[in-house]
């Protein structure tokens, strides 16, 4: 949370103390930030919930991580989901609305919209359903039995991943492909869709610009699952703009929209059929990616105060905190730090930190284990390809980088020979 966002909280809890026409101790305080404006017995009236439940909250320097609960609302963005939870409304008109509202603040193109899904991982199954299907109430019905539609996605080799289930699930076959000699060959009228995975741009022959053009030459509806890939937040618009029929987001990473949705970006006849393919609508496939009012709201003012932030200096914020933390552990002897942004999927400032073990005595696996044990608890996870422990700070709160610091110089410590 920005200071900015700290302070607005708190004129928040100002303005509410006001029309309660009380002043507010601190600890009334303190329930009420948890609360938005309600008091709280019973169930969540520490104002921790998880706690309460008997399951530790962590300070997560690992990122947007859904396993971890993705990302946190800004305050202003649970005053709004708060509000759009008071109200009965149409939910088809609400995506319609939505949609076109998100697709003015991205300056999207004539002929393309957006629509809130449950997440990238639902936009990726409604959109690959809506080509599918197109609006034919039969084939609507009848999905994952693909009798008389196409029935094959061409993807790159190198481009399979978890989230792929969710093209598989609509019934298709995965056709994979390596050079553009194989793309030639795969081509065919069971061809419904060509899907491209973002973060494995760099590993494909196929990079992320050559992809749209080919689909275009093939006649073949294009994907690119970009979930994660925000910021750059230019990446919202920028790849409709070369050419991708349909594009997925995460809306609970680091847009930092409600942890359940995502955004489906792309052509609107595509859009409108993925939408027919989901909930609310009933007997389809996406009914089970139920997105509600709260989110559907939530998603557009998460979009709004996301492209006024300034990215630049969050960017620095992030790599300040790093810096910070980085002084105070290569004070332990043999400990180092180094740092690098990933070109692609959480392009945000990172840090490796790695020693010597013949001075100190853990792997970074038992490091990571200790560092979740301890309290309160920490995840950093110990890096895919690199050595050492990694950490990122996008999701660390206020004041997290100093505890985190502080029990890494003492776990450091601890295991110094
Ligand atoms: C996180 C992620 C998804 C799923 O996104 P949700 O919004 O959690 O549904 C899909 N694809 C990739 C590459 C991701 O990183």
């Amino acid at each position: 949370m920005s200071l900015k966002e700290k302070w607005n909280r708190r004129s928040f809890l100002e303005t509410l103390a006001v029309i309660a026409g009380v002043a507010l101790a601190p600890a009334k305080l303190f329930s009420l930030n948890r609360s938005a404006g309600t008091s709280v017995t019973g169930f969540g009236q520490s104002g921790n919930p998880y706690e309460e439940l008997g399951v530790t909250t962590v300070i997560n320097g690992e990122g947007t991580m859904t396993m971890l609960g993705g990302s946190v609302l800004r305050p202003e963005l649970e005053a709004v989901m708060a509000q759009a939870g008071r109200h009965f409304v149409s939910i088809p008109d609400l995506e319609v609305a939505a949609g076109k509202r998100i697709a003015e603040m991205l300056k999207l193109p004539d002929g393309y919209t957006a629509l809130v899904t449950s997440g990238a991982a639902a936009a990726i199954q409604s959109g690959l359903a809506g080509i599918l299907t197109g609006d034919n109430e039969t084939f609507i019905k009848q999905l994952p039995d693909l009798t008389g539609m196409k029935s094959e996605v061409i993807i790159q080799k190198s481009h399979r991943n978890p989230f792929d289930h969710q093209l598989r699930s609509t019934g298709v076959k995965l056709i994979e492909i390596e050079s553009r000699d194989d793309l030639h060959k795969a081509v065919g009228p069971r061809t419904a869709m060509m899907h491209f995975t973002n973060f494995a741009n760099a590993a494909g022959q196929i990079k992320v610009d050559e992809w749209p053009k080919l689909a275009k030459q093939y006649n073949v509806p294009c994907f690119n699952d970009a979930a994660a890939d925000t910021p750059p937040v230019s990446h919202l618009w920028e790849y409709t703009k070369i050419g991708y029929d349909l594009v997925a987001f995460s809306g609970g990473k680091a847009i930092r929209g409600p942890q359940c949705a995502g955004l489906l970006i792309g052509r609107t006849d595509l859009v409108a059929n993925a939408l027919l393919n989901n909930s609310p609508h009933e007997d389809t496939l996406g009914r089970s990616q139920k997105v509600g009012k709260e989110e559907i709201v939530g998603m557009v003012k998460a979009l709004e105060l996301y492209l006024n932030e300034d990215h630049d200096a969050l960017a620095k914020q992030w790599q300040d905190q790093l810096e910070g933390i980085s002084r105070q552990i290569t004070h332990v002897t043999g400990v180092s730090t180094s740092f690098f942004v990933p070109d692609i999927a959480n392009h945000v400032p990172h840090m490796q930190i790695t020693w010597d073990s013949s001075r100190i005595s853990f792997t970074p696996q038992e490091a990571s284990k200790l560092l979740r044990s301890s309290r309160p608890s920490i995840v950093i996870g110990t890096g895919e390809d690199r050595r050492g422990l990694v950490v990122n700070s996008f999701m660390l709160q206020p004041g997290e980088d100093k505890i985190v610091a502080q029990q890494l110089v003492k776990l450091f410590r601890e295991h110094s020979a």
